[in-house]
């Protein structure tokens, strides 16, 4: 599987909200996915990965908020010390991401100017 760095955040923070229907379809068969099978290889992407695949905002292969999601990943890679084409097992990454960015100051950091910060901060990782 392929995921941009900050989805290694939107994943463990999903509670069923999405951008449209299709989308959070696509999300919640991703996150069963990692949820069931943590030993799945994840692949780091530099750009649109498997969830941008199902997102109104992906215009032709470019998030249509690239600015804002550029500066998530590259302050998500280098919390978790990862670079792109880096290949991890999901449990690692989500692992990794619990120690050393939503148990810090990284997570409000990074996220703190996304619309849906608000409801991840009160959801917690289970
Ligand atoms: S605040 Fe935004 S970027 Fe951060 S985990 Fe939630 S949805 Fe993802
Ligand atoms: S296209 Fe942009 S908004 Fe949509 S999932 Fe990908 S990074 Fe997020």
């Amino acid at each position: 599987m392929n995921l941009r760095p900050h989805h290694a955040l939107c994943i463990q923070k999903f509670t069923g909200h999405g951008y449209d229907d299709r989308f959070t379809e696509h999300m919640t068969q991703v996150c069963r996915t990692l949820r069931d099978f943590p030993e799945t290889e994840v692949t780091v992407a530099s750009g649109c990965d498997d969830l941008c695949s199902a997102c109104p905002n992906n215009r032709e292969g470019s998030c249509s908020t690239l600015q804002k999601v550029e500066t998530m990943d590259a302050a998500t890679l280098r919390a978790l010390s990862l670079r792109p084409g880096d290949t991890v097992p999901w449990q690692t990454m989500a692992s990794a991401a619990r120690a050393k960015i939503f148990s810090t100051d990284e997570f409000t950091h990074i996220c703190g100017s996304c619309e849906w910060y608000g409801l991840c901060l009160k959801t917690p990782i289970i």
